[in-house]
């Protein structure tokens, strides 16, 4: 989940989701025609819609500072952040490697309620001290209450929400077993997203409809991104234990940097059954062509235009070390947005991966543990090619 770039913070890019701009106005327009009016009256009509905005905007900011410790402490112990996004239910951090140990698994999680807690009780110290106009002391007051929600909300112990990693470290300090761990805390999240499910069709019945539908919600939301946050997990830990070099595929060939597209795509990629191929020779790679970068260019000039000009040279090929692990390259080619990533070895280049590639260790790696069917094999890999997010927050 990418979004729109908006600004980038201590060296961290905070992005906004087409989403978040529906849930903003929602929000100001629950604000500014219910909330405020039915807790303060005789406010003028102006009065209500510039709070409900400043509130608004202000809850968000929350968000982002609550994901902003998430990341920083992330960052910290080494773990690469890409960037964090705010969507339709709050923030996501994009940090791009699960902990290596519960430990540090617990302090990652536990950032994130601890800031909104902090933050909730400073908004409403701030209310009791300030002695301004209403208006003033309402926004302040909505803020620490619901920063306080916030960091509540997040703490149940569902996987993958902040109380849900708690739960994971804890197991998984019990036993040692992180995937073991993962699938209880991924019970955990399944457990808590009925239970809001179930307390949406409670309120629906008690006339609540908004709240119950909004409820109820999250609650599936979070069901689904229980499951397939662990498929996630489970993906992540196979590509761990299994180096680059094992999964990469050997060149099928080597194209001259003076072929004609055409002349590639008949003489070698048709041929020899290829997706991308190294251009030059064995001992002397210049650089890397793949057919998506053919189809980008103009049909009609494939007869004239030479491999050598729309190749992407070596140097800018994404690449990782041969003993480097399969989940490194994962990372690479998210963090580079790339498909395929270069194994070299003493500044050779062995050989390549794409995400397909990946998709099929895990997809075989996981038949093989669990003597799955096709069909739910399939449907993990299919999730393990989104981006391996890493926690959901939800904003109610
Ligand atoms: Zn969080």
């Amino acid at each position: 989940m990418r979004g729109i770039h908006i600004v980038r913070l201590f060296g961290i890019d905070i992005s906004i989701d087409p989403t978040w701009l529906i849930i903003l106005f929602l929000l100001v327009w629950s604000l500014g025609a219910g909330f405020f009016p039915t807790l303060y009256e005789g406010w003028p009509v102006a009065e209500y819609w510039v709070v409900a905005v400043v509130a608004a905007l202000l809850l968000f900011g929350s968000v982002l500072v609550h994901e902003l410790a998430h990341s920083l402490v992330a960052r910290r112990h080494g773990t690469p952040v890409g960037g964090i996004t705010l969507f339709l239910f709050g923030g996501v951090s994009r940090i791009e490697r699960e902990a290596d140990a519960p430990g540090r698994e617990a302090v990652m999680a536990v950032a994130g309620p601890a800031t909104s807690a902090v933050l909730g009780l400073f908004f409403l110290g701030l209310g009791q001290l300030v002695a301004g106009p209403q208006t003033v002391h309402a926004l302040l007051m909505y803020l620490g209450v619901i920063n306080l929600v916030l960091a509540t909300f997040n703490l149940l112990p569902g996987f993958p929400l902040d109380g849900g990693r708690l739960l994971r470290a804890a197991l998984w300090k019990l036993r040692g077993d992180m995937l073991w761990a993962t699938r209880g805390a991924t019970y955990g999240g399944i457990a808590v997203g009925l239970g809001l499910v179930a307390l949406g069709f409670v309120l629906l019945l008690g006339g609540d409809f908004l709240g119950g539908l909004w409820i109820g919600f999250i609650g599936w939301i979070l069901v689904q991104s229980a499951r397939s946050s662990y498929d996630q997990a489970v993906a992540q830990h196979a590509l761990s234990r299994v180096r680059a070099a094992r999964i990469m595929e050997r060149p099928k060939g080597y194209l001259p940097p003076d072929a004609t597209l055409r002349g590639a795509v008949e003489d070698y990629f048709l041929e020899l059954d290829a997706r991308c191929l190294p251009v030059g020779a064995e001992d002397h790679v210049e650089g890397l062509v793949c057919l998506s970068d053919l189809r980008r260019r103009d049909r009609g000039d494939w007869g004239r235009e030479e491999v050598r000009e729309v190749m992407v040279a070596r140097d800018d090929v994404a690449q990782v070390d041969a003993k480097a692990s399969a989940a490194d390259a994962l990372q690479l080619m998210m963090s580079r947005d790339v498909n395929q990533v270069a194994v070299v070895e003493n500044g050779r280049v062995l050989g390549f991966i794409d995400r397909g590639r990946l998709l099929r260790y895990v997809y075989l790696s996981r038949g093989r543990e669990r003597g799955d069917g096709e069909e739910g094999a399939s449907r993990d890999a299919e999730r393990t090619s989104r981006d391996t997010d890493r926690g959901v927050d939800k904003a109610a």
